[in-house]
């Protein structure tokens, strides 16, 4: 559902000539895993061909330009993830000082979760997902004017920084230089703890192949040799998926991707696999999240651990990796819990398959969260801190909460000095072994050829 809440408006009345002038309008990017922001490229594109002549800045890469927000008349700030929206609302106050005036919308999933919040705090609109239609709308409505006709204005070349700046693909000394794009919107399914249901109420939007294929076209032509598909799920509709696939690699057989997928996906398109291998699928993201069973009911996830195991078995034969991702501190999951994704990696020899940061994933429940709605959450008591737009909670078992902490701050500094995965992943193990005392203490301790080599996109964050 899209939605607009407009609570000011300007009583200035802006001409069309104005709010068409170059720059007047800005698009600003905070943060998108470190790849070129869908979040801004496509209303961009909507805009410009709306006849604006929108500019951007992407702070994730670049700093923010005072002179293009000087000039703004109106800036829309893209929010589509959580990391997304403290820099956003930490940008506010900036931009406000530097040009008061100006008409801030915030737009992507979290600025329909926290809407009430930003609105009571200096925003001037909210707009959900990446909605390029309806932030055209909104931009139009302000403009008290008819749109100028394209060839009324002169474009200029809107310019992100080159894809160079953006994370990198990696494979064992191998480099490719990634692009980004997203073939559908939205999600067929209703994990409890996914921000997009709230905001999507299990429904996918596919994108036009046509627009699709575009984009890769232009990542192509500006150096781009794999392409992340961002889609939250990129199997919601498999057969819009192949045919974009099979037309990206007829045009560009060396062009090498990855995609996310749930596990049930991964089971039940299972004879694709192959295909998708000999297109250039390199590894597929899937949120396994946890091995308990517990957990994995009150998440809504529909996979057992013996799920995550064929899924395994079907991406790797096919010669892709399959990058598990998780969420390893939630309320419900034990210290027995956490050991167990160590064992169940070190036994998959999955130890490069995954980031650190992975290991000190904990829960998020933002305001909305369809986990508000589950028995075992109500149990809870939660506090909602809106201000780190999300629920608080704490652990039943302070070890929990403790190690949460400790495991942190290692991967964070481990990040920071370069250890290497296999060396961060024992000594996290480790770490939790001992606070159980000796009945999981890690016995393997492989070497690095004893794991498995994956690709992988340069760039560890997640949320
Ligand atoms: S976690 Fe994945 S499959 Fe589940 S609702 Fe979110 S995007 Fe969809």
């Amino acid at each position: 559902m899209m939605t607009c809440y407009p609570i000011y408006m300007e009583t200035e009345t802006r001409t069309s000539s104005a709010m068409h002038a170059p720059g007047a309008i800005l698009l600003i990017s905070c943060y998108e895993l470190g790849h070129r922001p869908a979040g801004v490229t496509r209303p961009l594109r909507a805009l410009e061909t709306a006849g604006f002549a929108p500019d951007a800045i992407d702070i994730a890469v670049e700093p923010l330009d005072a002179e293009k927000v000087g000039r703004a008349q109106f800036i829309g700030i893209s929010v589509p993830m959580h990391t997304a929206l403290r820099l956003g609302v930490y940008l506010l106050p900036r931009i406000r000082e530097i040009n008061p005036s100006v008409s801030i919308c915030m737009y992507g999933l979290y600025a329909t979760l926290n809407a009430d919040y930003l609105l009571s705090h200096g925003v001037d609109f909210c707009i959900a997902n990446t909605a390029s239609t309806v932030l055209v709308e909104l931009v139009q409505s302000l403009t008290k004017g008819e749109p100028l006709r394209k060839q009324d204005i002169g474009f200029h070349t809107v310019k992100l920084p080159p894809l160079e700046v953006y994370a990198q693909f990696e494979d064992n000394g191998e480099t490719r230089t990634v692009g980004y794009t997203e073939t559908t919107h939205g999600c067929k399914h209703l994990c409890t703890h996914c921000p997009i249901p709230p905001v999507y109420n299990g429904k996918f939007f596919v994108v036009q192949p046509d627009t699709v294929l575009a984009e890769i076209q232009e990542q192509v032509a500006q150096g781009a040799t794999h392409i992340t598909f961002g889609d939250p799920d990129f199997l919601n509709g498999p057969m819009h998926g192949l045919r974009i696939l099979r037309e990206m690699h007829a045009a560009y057989p060396n062009l090498t991707f990855d995609f996310t997928t749930k596990i049930e996906h991964i089971l039940k398109h299972r004879k694709h696999f192959p295909e998708f291998a000999q297109l250039g699928c390199r590894f597929i993201i899937s949120a396994v999240e946890s091995l308990s069973a517990t957990v994995l009911t009150i998440l809504e996830k529909h996979h057992t651990r013996a799920d995550v195991e064929t899924a395994i078995d079907i991406v790797h034969s096919g010669g892709i990796a399959l990058r598990p991702t998780w969420v390893p501190f939630t309320p419900w999951t034990t210290l027995d819990n956490y050991l167990e994704i160590f064992q169940f990696v070190d036994t998959h020899r999955l130890v490069y398959h995954v980031d650190p940061v992975q290991y000190a994933v904990r829960l998020l429940i933002p305001p909305g969260s369809y986990l508000l709605n589950r028995p075992e959450t109500k149990a809870l008591s939660l506090t909602l801190d809106e201000a780190a737009f999300s629920y608080t909670w704490t652990h039943p078992d302070a070890r929990m909460d403790e190690l949460y902490k400790t495991i942190n701050a290692l991967v964070e500094n481990d990040a920071r000095a370069g250890v290497d995965t296999l060396e961060t992943f024992y000594r996290i193990w480790s770490l939790a072994a001992d606070m159980q005392g000796s009945r999981h203490t890690p016995l393997g301790f492989r070497s690095k050829e004893g794991h498995l080599p994956a690709p992988r996109i340069t760039e560890a964050w997640f949320c």
